[in-house]
């Protein structure tokens, strides 16, 4: 055998949360929202004709959705990008935008697909660690780079930085894109947008995934100037064409025209983390405040890893990361009160079995 594998471009993959297959687990692990995407959506399964579609391509330029995106947020549709989640939107915009010598900034503890991206595409990178108490630290955005990425509100760390003070951010920074990941927004945080009409170097990436009940429908967007979506575009034009299916087009067309669903299921889930929160206290966990639809909690006793694997064995789902900083933490899912009331149940018995 020859050397062949010495030019295989080696990664180390992210790693998704586990989809356990069985029936009755609460699943709080990968922030999938606990409530079913709208009516509308069910209605234009069974009403449509999908069959009819699939002889041919999709449209390439992803016109229905992105017209659907443009109307709810009053955005003009040529300064929006659609993908297949916001994984595939942001992967495009680090291949699209990152291409200096100089290194990338994103926080210590971030998502953790940005350092695999920039290992991926040999986007040199560093890190600015996040303040002992999870928040972002300003400053360290302050310095020459080769783009900027931020998800706000954090994760794993739920934390929500004020709009104004990344505006701070981009201000200084217009040599550079500056991404602000928006995954999870809608529960209670504030949208950048707004900026992208001062600031052209500015994207900002949000998803059907969360918020929008729709993580298996795979649908992403991103704003920014005319220019920066022209970028992006041709990046994908380069790579795939055809990036959404015909029926998840239609399917997200009919998401996006129930807001008032939208808000609803948003609402619900607010209410349920905040009555978490307290409810976690209660029982002697910590956390940063989270504007997100999970919560990142640490037991001021017990291992993390060992609530971890109880709460596994009794179908009980969480996130945890054996990293450092965060080896200590929980990521739990908002699911619906119930699930909740199950989760905080079981902890109840199992912290009595501690003596914590
Ligand atoms: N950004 C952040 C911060 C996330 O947590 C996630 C979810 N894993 C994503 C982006 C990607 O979500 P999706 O591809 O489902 O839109």
């Amino acid at each position: 055998m020859g050397n062949w594998e010495e030019n295989v471009r080696k990664v180390v993959p992210y790693v998704p949360g586990e989809q356990p297959k069985a029936k009755n687990v609460i699943k709080l692990n990968t922030n999938e929202n606990p409530y079913p995407p709208s009516p509308k959506v069910l209605e234009c399964l069974k009403e449509q004709d999908f069959y009819g579609t699939l002889r041919k391509y999709p449209d390439p330029t992803i016109g229905s959705l992105t017209e659907a995106i443009s109307g709810s947020y009053g955005v003009p549709a040529d300064q929006i990008f659609v993908g297949v989640g916001s994984d595939d939107v942001l992967a495009m915009s680090f291949l699209a935008f990152f291409n200096s010598k100089k290194p990338i900034l994103f926080a210590d503890i971030t998502y953790s697909f940005y350092d695999v991206w920039a290992e991926e595409f040999k986007i040199p990178y560093e890190t600015v660690p996040l303040k002992e108490d999870f928040s972002l630290d300003l400053e360290g955005f302050k310095k020459d780079n080769g783009g900027i990425v931020i998800a706000n509100p954090n994760a794993p760390t739920g934390a929500l930085v004020e709009t104004r003070f990344l505006e701070d951010i981009i201000k200084n920074n217009t040599d550079s894109v500056v991404i602000i990941d928006e995954a999870y927004v809608d529960f209670g945080g504030e949208s950048a947008l707004p900026l992208i009409e001062k600031y052209e170097n500015l994207l900002v990436v949000q998803t059907f995934s969360k918020s929008r009940s729709m993580a298996g429908s795979r649908i992403g967007f991103a704003f920014g100037s005319k220019k920066l979506i022209k970028y992006l575009q041709d990046v994908k034009y380069s790579f795939n064409s055809y990036t959404i299916d015909a029926v998840t087009m239609a399917l997200g067309c009919a998401s996006m025209e129930d807001e008032a669903y939208f808000k609803e299921c948003c609402d619900r889930i607010v209410e349920t983390r905040e009555w978490s929160k307290k409810e976690l206290i209660k029982r002697g966990f910590n956390f940063c405040d989270s504007k997100t639809n999970f919560i990142f909690a640490s037991h001021k006793s017990v291992p993390a890893k060992e609530i971890f694997e109880a709460l596994k064995k009794e179908n009980i789902y969480v996130r945890y990361f054996p990293k450092p900083r965060i080896d200590n933490y929980l990521r739990i899912t908002i699911g619906t009160r119930e699930e909740m009331e199950r989760l905080f149940a079981f902890l109840d018995e199992f912290l009595r079995g501690r003596n914590a």
